[in-house]
């Protein structure tokens, strides 16, 4: 027992086996094979795929879902490029993750060696943290640090690199010193008088209006949102990813209003949302030049970007509610906006008119199918509590107005990077995470046919882990507008760099069936009733993923079909 050795990547196994991460995506290679295995030998899940930047994406979902990071393991060099996508993304979106990455041997540095990189380096500005162990001795004492920092203060992706030689070298076993698992994050608390000011200005608001972030979701605050929520009756509005932090079809949900509520409000309470492009910089005219913002968030340095706060309160969004409610519940009378207020008149005139007309395409069942048609035949059937992940440029968009999430963290996106090729990944994650922890939960994978083939070999990932995810691939020949199969073939002959615009995908691909190549189920919907039926035995499938690829109408667009297309010649081929 004393003479015990132990190799370099036993000791980064039990080590994340320590911090509790239960989650390695990757893909194997020199020098990472062995950190692969000694990882599964402690019972952590490694999830080998396709591609790195595929693996880092999903798991920087998994940080996103449980606020606990999931790990990206890659090789040196070219691995650690391709993970970079995912690291970027994560930091964007402040989601924490753990990035390991093999690099060539210490003794060959500055030599030429195999894949040698300065990885290091270039993790830096896609990490809260970069670093190389000194010594495998001391590895743990960097996991600890590593996984810490990815959850405390602003989350964020990490990075540790271990050289290829410290991977199968022995040491004394007795020499290394594990580090107990790292307690989950501080809840930080505002200053009480920072909190009675910003009671004082919701409760001045004639136009009141919540912003639920994605921060807010990551915050796990949905208990303490609603109370104060409902307790003032305050309609809210989410952003993307905020969806489902309270229920899309909550009576105070103003989601279909939401230019107007932005444009009109007079205090705003800005839960974990940045002000920046997704919420137009806080600036006129999509706001009010005199519009107060109430602004919780984690970060100080967030707090007055584009637009100095009325009150800035820095804090965990779940104590800091907590302390609002609190504050709230000692004041007589009670600050509750009046349900039959000219604000909630407008707002609700607003809301029915964009339900009017997103009803009416929904209705339109003509052939080629619209977005909203075919989003429409997706809602009825996909199960209220599933995990939709969605990207694309109308795709994602108009899915998010037809596509209601009525549970807390429960869509995934593009987010703050608006990054494409996110979605397979993501749900690849989402699926791994809903076995253990939400047997039966399904996840719906709702791209465009750009956005699928970003990532779309990793359905072979898919089907080799037999998760049952649903793919629906909203296909329009390409990226927003296209051409169709017969403009397309009219072009024959023609020198098609030129004359095909880089909008310009294959027509009528067969996604479903690349699928269909690594044993899932695949389906090439045109109708309302194919696409019924195709999800109804989806659903019925728990044992293997399926694709429908819907064939939508080249032209689609958001609402009224479009009719303005590219350049002349195209518009004069398309009519
Ligand atoms: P969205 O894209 O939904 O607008 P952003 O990603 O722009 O949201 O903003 C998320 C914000 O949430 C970040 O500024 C981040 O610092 C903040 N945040 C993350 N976790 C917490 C937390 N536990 N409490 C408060 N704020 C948080």
């Amino acid at each position: 027992m004393a003479d015990e050795l132990i190799e370099g990547c036993a000791v980064l196994a039990k080590s994340l086996k320590d911090q509790g991460v239960q989650y390695v995506f990757g893909i194997v290679g020199i020098p990472v094979i062995e950190v692969a295995m000694a990882v599964q030998r402690e019972g952590i899940k490694f999830i080998a795929m396709r591609n790195e930047q595929a693996a880092s994406y999903a798991a920087s979902a998994i940080g996103y879902l449980t606020g606990r990071p999931a790990c990206c393991l890659v090789v040196s060099g070219p691995g650690l490029v391709h993970a970079i996508a995912g690291m970027s993304n994560a930091m964007e979106n402040c989601w924490p993750m753990i990035v390991i990455g093999g690099s060539s041997e210490r003794d060959q540095d500055k030599m030429g060696a195999f894949q040698e990189y300065p990885q290091v380096e270039s993790a830096r500005l896609y990490s809260k943290l970069t670093c190389q162990p000194s010594r495998i001795e001391r590895i743990p004492y960097y996991v600890e640090k590593a996984y810490r920092t990815s959850i405390y203060g602003r989350p964020g992706p990490v990075y540790i690199d271990i050289p290829g030689n410290f991977v199968l070298t022995q040491v004394p076993a007795k020499d290394v010193r594990y580090i107990p698992r790292c307690p989950p994050p501080p809840k930080t608390c505002a200053s009480t008088e920072d909190v009675k000011r910003a009671v004082d200005v919701l409760s001045s608001a004639k136009k009141p209006l919540v912003i639920i972030g994605k921060g807010a979701a990551y915050a796990q605050c949905e208990e303490e949102l609603r109370s104060l929520v409902e307790g003032c009756r305050l309609p809210f509005l989410p952003t993307p990813m905020g969806k489902g932090t309270l229920p899309d079809d909550h009576t105070l949900c103003v989601a279909g209003a939401r230019s107007t509520a932005l444009q009109e409000a007079d205090v705003i309470l800005l839960l974990g949302a940045r002000l920046n492009w997704i919420l137009h910089f806080g600036a006129p005219p999509r706001f009010r030049a005199d519009v107060k913002f109430i602004q919780i968030d984690i970060s100080p340095e967030e707090i007055g970007n584009n637009v100095h706060p009325a009150v800035g309160l820095c804090g965990d969004l779940k104590s800091v509610l907590a302390q609002m409610n609190s504050e709230l519940g000692q004041r007589r009378p009670a600050f509750v906006l009046n349900s039959q207020s000219d604000w909630w008149k407008v707002l609700h005139e607003k809301v029915a008119k964009n339900r009017a007309s997103v009803d009416q395409n929904s209705a339109d069942k003509a052939l080629p199918l619209n977005y909203y048609a075919a989003f429409d035949e997706v809602n009825k059937i996909i199960p209220k509590d599933a995990i939709v992940v969605s990207e694309g440029a109308n795709t994602m968009d108009i899915s998010r107005t037809c596509i209601p999430n009525i549970l807390p963290r429960h869509r995934l996106d593009a987010g703050t990077f608006g990054t494409m090729g996110v979605g397979v990944g993501f749900a690849i994650a989402a699926a791994v995470w809903c076995q253990d922890h939400a047997p039966g939960k399904r996840v719906v994978c709702i791209q465009g046919d750009s956005a699928f083939g970003f990532s779309g070999f990793e359905v072979e990932t898919v089907c080799r882990y037999r998760l049952p995810i649903i793919f629906v691939v909203i296909n329009n020949n390409g990226i927003s507008r296209s051409f169709s199969e017969e403009v397309f073939n009219s072009l024959e002959g023609t020198d098609r760099f030129i004359t095909h615009p880089p909008t310009v995908l294959s027509p009528n691909a067969r996604y479903d069936k690349v699928l269909a190549a690594f044993g899932g189920n695949g389906y090439y919907c045109q109708t309302p009733g194919e696409i019924q039926k195709a999800l109804t035995e989806s659903l019925a499938n728990t044992k293997q993923p399926s694709m429908l690829n819907i064939m939508i109408n080249t032209m689609a667009d958001r609402r009224a079909q479009a009719r303005i297309f590219l350049v002349g010649v195209y518009t004069a081929k398309q009519d």
